[in-house]
């Protein structure tokens, strides 16, 4: 009996670790940014399957969002709106540029009535940039990941649902960058994005949320208005940092339950 009973406690507290139900609901007037890489299933061994969400699942939580009142939104409007957005407003976050985006992406963003911002690196293809983060993530894998062609980015473009925001020219590691080197990541990627699509470029996402203090201002002095970290939660448009905005992560290897965990509190786990 004693036994048991030890048991119990020992998986309810393990339970309350990995998905923090107890955590408060955040307001409901707080804008979830959803952040999403590739829209693909997950393969097998692969190193990064947190950030392969299977289309089966994003459609599942698109139809759970529209069927329960959620608004989306670019993230360009969530910070221009501010104060006056209505309650249950999100918005969808594409990282990095991978070619999913359109074929799988894209047609669910559609059935949904769903806007996104596509953060798109400028000199994506041929490039390991998994390694400026961890040396040893040298596999390759996402360099060898489809990438979306220019004109694939413009087809998304046309569909009249998406923004385009910069995610660097190299998805550099901007710990390890001066500011000069710095200030043209953030300028020549938002010029040359801006010139090749014809739009505006307003909104910007650290590479892997990493970046100094003194780096922030540089982002506004580029011309940007906002920008997305990979901090996790969701925040008050009356307090945050347009330039250090949280996001909601939506991992591939994520349930229903830790979803709606997320969604709810935004994060899934207790740190
Ligand atoms: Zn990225």
């Amino acid at each position: 009996m004693t036994a048991a009973v030890l048991a119990g406690a020992f998986a309810l507290g393990w339970l309350s670790v990995r998905y923090a139900w107890w955590r408060p609901a955040a307001d409901a007037g707080w804008p979830r940014l959803l952040m999403y890489h590739m829209v693909s299933a997950p393969r097998a061994g692969a190193r990064f399957n947190g950030l392969r969400v299977s289309p089966a699942m994003i459609e599942r939580q698109l139809r759970w969002l529209r069927d329960n009142g959620w608004q989306s939104f670019t993230v360009s409007e969530l910070v221009e709106c501010g104060n006056s957005l209505p309650q249950k407003s999100f918005a969808i976050t594409l990282d990095d540029g991978y070619a999913d985006n359109l074929h799988a992406a894209l047609p669910l963003l559609q059935k949904y009535g769903c806007k996104a911002t596509l953060y798109l690196v400028v000199e994506r293809f041929d490039r390991d940039w998994s390694v400026q983060r961890k040396a040893h993530h040298d596999g390759g894998e996402l360099m060898r990941e489809p990438k979306l062609s220019d004109a694939q980015v413009q087809m998304m473009l046309d569909a009249g649902c998406v923004e385009l925001g910069s995610h660097s020219m190299t998805h550099a590691n901007f710990l390890y960058l001066d500011l000069a080197a710095t200030r043209q990541e953030l300028a020549d990627s938002k010029r040359i994005l801006e010139a090749r699509f014809g739009v505006p470029v307003k909104t910007f996402a650290w590479p892997f949320g990493l970046y100094r203090p003194e780096q922030v201002r540089l982002v506004e002095e580029a011309g940007y208005s906002s920008a997305v970290t990979v901090r996790e939660g969701v925040e008050s448009p009356g307090f945050w940092q347009p330039l250090e905005l949280k996001r909601v992560k939506i991992s591939g290897k994520d349930n229903w339950l830790a979803f709606r965990l997320r969604l709810r509190t935004g994060r899934k786990g207790w740190r």
